[in-house]
């Protein structure tokens, strides 16, 4: 099956890793210039990966009722993200708070672990500059996607992976100050 992924993003790049490894054949679409570009920021660029706190308890602190995320904890977990990361290279450590970071504290090393992975993958294809213009359908059906170039390109399936606009806001912020 042919499978494309709209961001190139963590949650993006985990998606074409388990598509692939599927046997499907994946294209990441990217608009940035390389995948996870917004890793670079988080836990002040040192990337708080995951807690290693049990999966009840990360039920309970969600807001409101985080009981839908049974079913996604089922197929992927803090220990399944723990696991690829080291067994990739990347040494991670706990600090206070049950945090889990890498031993370097560089948030680029988990962004670079991330898409080496994806690499590693012959049935994957990274496509970036590539900002998803329209989800291309015919009735109820998806069959592809246009691109901003206006090159258009067909998928069996679509994974919409195009994450939040909190960096948006945290880029303004900083132009604020
Ligand atoms: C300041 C800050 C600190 C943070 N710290 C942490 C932390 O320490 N630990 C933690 O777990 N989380 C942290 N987060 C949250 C974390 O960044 C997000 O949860 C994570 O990036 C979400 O991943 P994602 O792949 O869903 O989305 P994103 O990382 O946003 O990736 C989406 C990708 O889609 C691409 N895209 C969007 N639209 C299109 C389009 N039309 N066509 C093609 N590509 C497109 C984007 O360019 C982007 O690369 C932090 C966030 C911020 C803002």
């Amino acid at each position: 099956m042919n499978v494309i992924v709209v961001g190139g993003g963590p949650s993006g790049m985990l998606a074409a890793i388990s598509s692939a490894q599927n046997g499907n054949k994946v294209i990441i679409l990217e608009k940035n210039s390389f995948l996870g570009k917004k890793i670079l920021v988080t836990g002040k660029g040192r990337c708080n990966v995951t807690s290693s706190i049990e999966m009840e308890e990360f039920i309970k602190n969600i807001p409101g009722n985080g009981k839908f995320l049974y079913s996604a904890f089922q197929n992927f977990t803090n220990k399944d993200i723990i696991n690829l990361l080291e067994n990739n290279g990347v040494k991670l450590k706990e600090e206070r708070g049950n945090r889990i970071f890498p031993v370097s504290d560089r948030a680029e090393d988990i962004r670079a672990c991330l898409e080496n992975v994806v690499r590693k993958h012959e049935n994957i294809e990274i496509k970036i500059n590539s900002r998803v213009e329209e989800i291309l359908t015919e009735g109820e059906e998806v069959y592809g996607v246009k691109l901003e170039s206006g090159e258009k390109i067909q998928a069996n399936k679509v994974i919409i992976a195009t994450g939040g606009n909190s960096y948006c806001r945290y880029r303004i912020y900083w132009r604020r100050i």
